[in-house]
């Protein structure tokens, strides 16, 4: 057995001739970032969605906490404690942010509320929410409508509708696109506070950023892993560096 949270092995999936994932395999360790960087399209969404359950490997296992999670549903994955942000914003803008992050707790987890309005009215869900909103120093800003909201604040809610199922692990993909300077300032700091608790696999374009917080990264091209190592190692491996750093 390994330490590992998360253990992804030789996968693979084609779309028609493509291969996005061609046999990744990559695993995170608890307290770390582990950065997953690479060319546009190289594959880095489409590992993210396999590992949490919304996109079907053709072939290959995901392990996570210890079990064989392959088979099992997003809503499982969620429910056992595999947390994820997504690339392109999954917020209800018309909807506090309150209302959000019982939204998505609700949703992620595949919950027994027939109706939002029930859960709303559920003193244990909201207990966790405002908790997580807590985390992210959102619950001032509970009852604003989500549309009201700063673009970084927007992920941090997106991190605390994650957090309300108490994670065991994060995937993050791109939680840094479209925010400022200060903002991923912000949350980089946040993340770096995260990781003790949970690990992150972490998408992220803004190399700044990944290389103040990745305990690892690994490289991706064309669906195939072509390095992996700390921020030194990658740094100044030649091949990435022809591959995707361009220096
Ligand atoms: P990245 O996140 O690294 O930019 P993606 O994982 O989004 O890359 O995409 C990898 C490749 O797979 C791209 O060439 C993309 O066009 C292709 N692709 C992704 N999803 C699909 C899909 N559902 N159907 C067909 N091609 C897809
Ligand atoms: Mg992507």
């Amino acid at each position: 057995m390994t330490d590992s949270i998360l253990r992804v092995d030789d996968i693979c999936k084609s779309f028609g001739a493509l291969k996005a994932s061609d046999g990744i395999s990559l695993d995170l360790k608890p307290g770390e970032i582990h950065a997953l960087i690479g060319p546009n399209g190289a594959g880095k969404s489409t590992l993210i969605k396999q590992i949490a359950g919304g996109l079907k490997p053709d072939s290959g296992k995901v392990y996570f906490d210890g079990r064989d999670v392959s088979q099992h549903s997003t809503a499982r994955r969620a429910r056992a404690g595999l947390g994820r942000t997504f690339q392109i914003s999954a917020l209800a803008m018309d909807f506090t942010v309150l209302e959000n992050v019982v939204l998505g707790a609700v949703g992620q987890s595949g919950s027994v509320f027939r109706f939002f309005r029930d859960a709303m009215k559920d003193t244990r869900l909201l207990e966790r929410a405002y908790k997580a909103l807590d985390r992210v120093e959102l619950r001032d800003l509970a009852h604003v409508r989500t549309s009201e909201l700063s673009h970084g604040r927007r992920r941090q809610l997106e991190v605390a509708v994650a957090l309300t199922l108490s994670p065991k692990a994060f995937l993050m993909d791109e939680p840094m696109a479209g925010m400022g300077a200060e903002g991923s300032q912000a949350l980089t700091g946040f993340l770096e506070a995260l990781k003790t608790e949970a690990p992150i696999l972490l998408v992220e374009h803004d190399m700044d950023a990944v290389f103040a917080l990745a305990d690892r990264i690994s490289v991706l091209v064309y669906g195939k892993i072509i390095a992996t190592g700390t921020v030194d190692e990658i740094r100044t491996n030649p091949e990435v560096k022809l591959a995707y750093l361009g220096e």
